[in-house]
């Protein structure tokens, strides 16, 4: 439940601290299709670590891609089917390259790419397809027989027939997760998370069965394993080395094990031995294990993710999407988030919220910013910019979290983000988009660290109240709940006695972004006439929906009419920041106390609904501009160097890889599964 995602492509947002940026020729642009920007993230320094620390993050990075197919076949149970099909006509296609079904063929295979399958990573809504079935069957009737994996008892022309409906049929997997809770949230996801033939009410009956209330170091139910009913039971499928996934998993292991070999420290091979040890058997109780020895683990300046982590991807938030990340640390700037970590009691004692559910004592909040060097899995094309992990609330209040700003990926959209109109467009007047572009870079950063570093991690549950008990609205609460509280501090005078910020004036800049994007330009990644779906952005609309409404018998943001075209406008920023503290106060209060009916009458009222004629207006405008509302990377290439011997003497990085080149090479290399 801990990352935060990139809010939409913002204008150009520099002016502060773009530090890094070691090759001012440095090209971000990696390619354009649909609603994405595909964009190359720089390493810096990645020339200045060590030998030893260059192979750990080699091998780490080996470890990343081993695992990809796990993603695509969580996400739904045909993906790697289909994907071999779709790249062998993707490469072997030989007609007309004007052609209109190739055009569309080709921006569709990219799209699928991009989403690790047939569903778009954020809208979860699968893709639709511009060429015709009858091209599809064409290429199809052309391609090897070996390029079909089929299931036992199945047929070629069965498969062929199949992947046909999995492509063209928008009513068969229309959605990969379903969050309206008036349905079956199981029965109406295409996941693969679930067999497809157990309900909800049996998924949440077993696993209610297996909670035991009292227990208050509980393993996290359900985080590695599909659910499936067999013979009439309700069975999970584990990932382990045995198990689910296990020759992706024997690959992941192989390369964690090459990486603990050159580890820093006995603190990190210890917590890799245990992640292995979780990986060949499966078991919740040693994952928790490593969890706490990873959290612990604060000195290592090299540092990754491995695993089932983030449950976005299951309507119930309790399934792990397999996700890599690999790191290190940006000693410079991790100077900011060690200050706000430094002070998280201050923090927690000031919070606007009832103080019984204000945490005594806030245990090991370790933040610090860190360079991504590899994405993988559920990270990778599209990733966060904020992680903050292990997910178990008892972990985190026994034995603290790590939090990270990934500020190099930060950076990368902030310098593709250059003189693309954003601003002209959509920000109200020339004071307020000077404010953006002095200060809306170091407060964004500084969001994301509140975010993660204290906002997840503040406050208590009262006792006796399942953590779970929000349900399908626990992820837009949760989000909306370390999000109102990083907004709550920006203004605070902390920040400049801590020395994070230097204008007492800077946070008007985030303010602003955070209400024009929660109640305009976010609109720009829906489609007209659908809802507000995915949590991060039902959490902003809700927070920016409420405020508007709570604050307009004071004007205190208003939407105006200039010229035929709606601004936002803040009137009153100090009164703002009181209504963000009134929010937060009212949304601990929900989820300390489990109040299921608020929360959902929060998220109906204010998170999920469009008016139709703004979103339109939104839309029309940014049409103007030519600015794709989702973003991704490509991954550097590692270029492994040795001598005679074979002996690794150096590895550098290469950034020229295309996104289709990188995408064909790891399914050539990593295809585990089929
Ligand atoms: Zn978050």
């Amino acid at each position: 439940m801990k990352k935060i995602l990139p809010a939409l492509a913002l204008g150009p947002i520099m002016a502060i601290s773009l530090q890094a940026a070691e090759n001012k020729n440095f090209d971000y642009h990696a390619d354009q299709f649909a609603d994405i920007e595909v964009l190359r993230y720089e390493v810096p320094e990645f020339n200045s670590l060590s030998l030893q620390q260059k192979k750990m993050l080699y091998y780490l990075s080996q470890a990343a891609q081993a695992g990809r197919d796990i993603i695509w076949d969580q996400n739904c149970r045909y993906n790697l089917q289909l994907r071999p099909v779709l790249e062998a006509i993707y490469t072997g296609y030989d007609g007309p390259a004007d052609s209109a079904d190739w055009k569309a063929f080709q921006q569709y295979m990219k799209q699928v790419w991009f989403g690790n399958g047939i569903h778009h990573h954020y809208s979860n809504d699968k893709f639709t397809p511009a060429f015709s079935a009858d091209f599809f069957k064409a290429q199809m009737a052309k391609l090897p027989a070996d390029v079909f994996s089929t299931d036992e008892g199945q047929s070629i022309d069965e498969l062929k027939a199949l992947l046909e409906k999995v492509v063209f049929d928008p009513a068969f997997l229309a959605k990969k997760v379903s969050q309206d809770g008036s349905q079956d949230v199981i029965l109406a996801s295409a996941t693969n998370l679930y067999d497809g033939n157990v309900t909800q009410a049996e998924v949440e009956d077993y696993y209610a069965r297996l909670k035991d209330p009292a227990d208050e170091t509980p393993i996290s139910y359900g985080l590695n394993a599909r659910v499936a009913k067999v013979d009439g039971k309700v069975v999970e499928q584990v990932y382990h080395l045995n198990g689910l996934y296990g020759p992706a998993i024997a690959k992941i292991i192989y390369w964690l094990d090459m990486a603990k070999s050159v580890a820093e420290n006995d603190a990190q091979r210890e917590y890799i031995t245990k992640l292995i040890d979780y990986y060949i058997t499966g078991d919740l109780r040693t994952f928790d294990e490593y969890s706490i020895l990873w959290a612990e683990d604060t000195k290592s300046d090299v540092d990754f993710v491995n695993g089932f982590i983030e449950s976005y991807g299951d309507p119930l938030g309790m399934t792990g999407s397999w996700e890599a990340y690999v790191n290190f640390r940006n000693r410079e700037a991790s100077a900011r988030t060690e200050a706000i970590s430094g002070n998280a009691q201050w923090f927690e004692d000031h919070s606007p919220i009832n103080p019984a559910y204000r945490k005594p004592e806030v245990k090991g909040v370790s933040a610090k910013v860190i360079t991504a060097s590899f994405l993988g899995g559920d990270a990778f094309p599209s990733t966060a910019i904020g992680i903050n992990l292990p997910n178990a609330n008892w972990i985190r209040a026994a034995h603290g979290s790590k939090s990270v700003t990934l500020e190099n990926i930060t950076e990368a959209y902030a310098m593709a983000s250059i003189g693309n109109g954003f601003n002209e467009e959509f920000v109200i007047d020339a004071p307020t988009s000077k404010l953006l572009d002095d200060y809306l870079y170091i407060t964004d950063m500084l969001h994301t660290d509140l975010h993660e570093c204290l906002g997840h991690a503040s406050g208590r549950l009262a006792p006796g109240v399942d953590q779970d008990a929000l349900k399908e609205n626990g992820a837009t609460l949760e989000e909306a709940r370390a999000d109102l509280f990083a907004l709550y501090y920006l203004p605070d005078a902390k920040l400049q006695e801590i020395g994070v910020l230097d204008n007492p004036d800077a946070y008007k800049a985030e303010y602003y972004k955070y209400m024009l994007n929660g109640l305009m330009t976010q609109l720009n990644r829906i489609e007209l006439g659908k809802d507000v779906e995915e949590a991060h952005m039902r959490n902003r609309q809700l927070i920016a929906k409420w405020v508007l409404e709570h604050g307009k018998k004071d004007k205190v943001v208003e939407l105006v009419k200039r010229g035929g075209k709606t601004y936002v406008k803040i009137n009153d920023y100090k009164k703002m920041r009181d209504l963000l503290g009134q929010l937060l106060a009212e949304i601990q209060r929900i989820k300390s106390e489990g109040d299921y009916k608020a929360g959902n009458d929060l998220v109906q009222k204010y998170a999920v609904k469009i008016d139709p004629k703004l979103h339109k207006e939104v839309l029309d405008r940014y049409a103007t501009l030519n600015i794709p509302p989702y973003r991704g990377f490509v991954n550097p290439v590692y270029n492994v160097i040795t001598d005679d011997n074979g002996e690794i003497t150096d590895i550098t990085l290469d950034y020229t890889e295309s996104y289709p080149d990188q995408m064909l090479r790891l399914s050539r290399d990593f295809s585990t599964l089929r």
